[in-house]
């Protein structure tokens, strides 16, 4: 028994040995579940139900995001909006439920990238207009979607499986979209099942699109560990010009040869405390436009 025990401890050590880098980025209290219903009984969802929760939904990607965040941070970003979002809904008296997050999403822009996984449009509406049954089935009236990954061609996807989801009355659904993106894939807030949120501004100077000091800050915030910070406090800024940009806009190997390291913007700028105030005033701006939404439907919910 000791023995055994002995070289139990042995073949521990070797394995903290060999996967000491991965285990120090284990994430902990940050996991996008925390707070969905996927922690949760099938009783406690129908509790909720029965008092006319509405559901959150956020779609995001597994995708580059530089060297120094990791392929989930499209994930654990929308997670924490919600739990916000959230949050700031139950205090208006709007209870909701958070659907577990998804996560295979449409990667265009970043595709020439590892891990960058990218699924079929097609595929990603089925499987959200599964997932908008299954929650009509379980009683839910009403879901409302944000996207984590800017992506337009992602972004397009949501915004077609929510008009779907109307058009074939499967569920009540909305897109939640920031305006700008809204704007930029053409969407009009109010019609097809798109809404747009008030968005707060950028920071000034060059864009900060992808994993850079908005992204950085957000991570450093919500989900430290995950966060490499001895990478990204040596990443100088990208400094694109507006030709670069919309280079990088068309995707694939033109972007990777624009942005070689994988990010866009200034990630050594970033703090946790720019995280949380951001991150503060983007569920807010979802939740005061799902607060719109419900009130425009029947007057009586939201403030
Ligand atoms: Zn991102």
């Amino acid at each position: 028994m000791r023995r055994y025990r002995a070289c139990g401890i042995l073949a521990a050590l070797l394995a903290v040995a060999t996967a000491a880098p991965a285990a120090a980025r284990e994430p902990s209290g940050a996991s996008p579940l925390a707070g969905t219903i996927a922690t949760e009984s099938y009783r406690d969802l129908e509790r909720k139900v029965s008092h006319g929760a509405i559901a959150l939904w956020a779609l995001g990607a597994i995708e580059e995001h530089g060297p120094h965040l990791p392929l989930m941070t499209d994930v654990v970003v929308p997670s924490g909006q919600l739990r916000i979002a959230a949050g700031a809904l139950e205090r208006r008296g709007v209870p909701s439920v958070i659907v577990p997050p998804y996560y295979w999403g449409v990667n265009n822009v970043t595709g020439a990238f590892a891990g960058s996984i990218s699924i079929r449009p097609e595929v990603m509406t089925e499987l959200m207009l599964d997932v908008f049954r299954s929650m009509a089935k379980a009683g839910i009236k009403r879901i409302y979607c944000i996207t984590g990954h800017f992506d337009a061609a992602h972004a397009g996807t949501i915004a077609a499986a929510v008009k779907r989801a109307n058009d074939e009355k499967i569920i009540e659904a909305r897109f939640v979209v920031p305006a700008p993106l809204g704007k930029r894939l053409g969407l009009v807030s109010g019609q097809s099942g798109a809404i747009f949120a008030e968005w707060p501004a950028p920071p000034a100077g060059e864009p900060d699109l992808h994993a850079g000091e908005m992204e950085t800050s957000a991570m450093l915030d919500l989900a430290p560990e995950l966060v490499q910070r001895d990478i990204a406090s040596t990443l100088p800024p990208t400094g694109l010009t507006p030709e670069q940009l919309a280079g990088w806009r068309k995707g694939g190997d033109t972007a990777r040869s624009i942005t070689p390291s994988g990010y866009l913007g200034r990630p050594a700028d970033a703090t946790a405390a720019k995280g949380s105030a951001r991150l503060a005033l983007e569920a807010g701006a979802y939740a005061d436009a799902i607060s719109a939404d419900l009130k425009a439907v029947d007057g009586s919910s939201g403030n």
